[in-house]
């Protein structure tokens, strides 16, 4: 079974947010306060999570990725993923993480079924990394990357955002990350979904990024595999790791894009830049797999060719990443 949207875009990937709580207060990601009670709503159960993965495993998903929020904090967490494992057609299941519980958790996630980890780290540098996420403990993400290994995860790929001014002066470092570490490192441009003044002073296109790291070493282009995201992937000769640039903002993916979310609220997005969201709660109270399904058609149906955000006339959209999930 394969799920197509209007364009013929073959959409196997769903990223689902358990909790848009989090342990860090990422300044680029939410406000330092916090989500707020209110905009918390209500957030599903893990049955009712795994109702909607098993209709869209169904209806053609092969990919999933748990996400938030910081999705290791969600009580239980291990055992909804063991269970997301074991849904018969899903071939592939992978967690995005801020890591700072990953030394504690690894080897219960590898025991889990979870196959790959995506661990986000902005800076190497402590007192960096610290302003950024406002307060975050580098040293315990770094120790969670060793957990992940020794616990039989292939090295983790690290996220990092990359801001003009905050963390640009360390593209060698982490494309040394790549060489030194083995892992792939995926630089993702900045996007202005908190409201904060003075946002584009920040922005910092893919394509300078790269032009910066090529400047001092010889990139080759990577094959994808089947499951590759929307980045384009170079290697540093003799690197085990690759460096992956994710252009959302100044460059258009859109046409390749092959992914729906929803959120842990059960707020369902076919993009996520657009306004347009599908209720699932009417569909999981009570559950109802028939009329879930029918939602999740429709999503993909309806889902926007591209997004219209650019890099001087963004309009703010009403959430904040953590709410749903990147
Ligand atoms: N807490 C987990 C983490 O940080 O990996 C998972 C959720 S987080 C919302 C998912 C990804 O979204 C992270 O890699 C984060 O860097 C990215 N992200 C959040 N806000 C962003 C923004 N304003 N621009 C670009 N990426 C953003
Ligand atoms: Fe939390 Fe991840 Fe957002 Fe940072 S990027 S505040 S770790 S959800
Ligand atoms: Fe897909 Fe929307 Fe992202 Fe474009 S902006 S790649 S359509 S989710």
């Amino acid at each position: 079974m394969q799920l197509t949207d209007s364009i013929g875009r073959n959409i196997n990937y769903l990223r689902l947010s358990v909790t848009d709580r989090c342990n860090m207060r990422c300044f680029y990601c939410m406000p330092k306060e916090g989500v707020s009670r209110e905009e918390h709503g209500t957030i599903l159960s893990y049955e009712e999570l795994l109702l909607i993965a098993e209709t869209a495993v169904g209806l053609g998903i092969e990919k999933i990725r748990i996400t938030g929020g910081e999705p290791l904090v969600r009580a239980g967490i291990v055992g909804f993923l063991a269970n997301l494992s074991a849904i018969p057609g899903l071939r592939h299941l992978a967690l995005t993480t801020n890591g700072l519980l990953l030394a504690e958790m690894a080897a219960d996630l590898f025991r889990a079924g979870v196959q790959r980890l995506n661990v986000s780290i902005d800076s190497l540098n402590p007192d960096t990394f610290r302003d950024i996420t406002r307060g975050g403990d580098l040293s315990r993400v770094l120790a969670g990357l060793d957990a992940a290994e020794e616990a039989g995860f292939p090295p983790p790929k690290i996220n990092a955002v990359i801001m003009r001014g905050v963390n640009d002066a360390e593209l060698l470092d982490f494309a040394e990350m790549t060489r030194l570490r083995g892992n792939s490192v995926r630089f993702i441009e900045y996007m202005p979904v908190v409201k904060d003044e003075g946002w584009q002073r920040y922005c910092l296109s893919g394509e300078e990024i790269l032009q910066r790291i090529a400047a001092n070493y010889q990139l080759e282009p990577v094959d994808k595999g089947p499951f590759a995201g929307p980045s384009r992937d170079f290697r540093i000769a003799g690197a085990r790791g690759s460096i992956g640039i994710i252009t959302a903002v100044s460059g258009h993916f859109c046409s390749d894009c092959n992914r729906i979310r929803v959120t842990s609220t059960g707020q369902a997005k076919g993009c996520l830049f657009s306004d347009e969201k599908t209720d699932l709660l009417p569909c999981l109270r009570p559950p109802d797999q028939e009329r879930l399904a029918e939602a999740v058609r429709r999503i993909v149906s309806t889902k926007p060719e591209r997004h219209s955000i650019t890099g001087n006339g963004y309009t703010h959209r009403n959430f904040t990443m953590s709410q749903i999930g990147g």
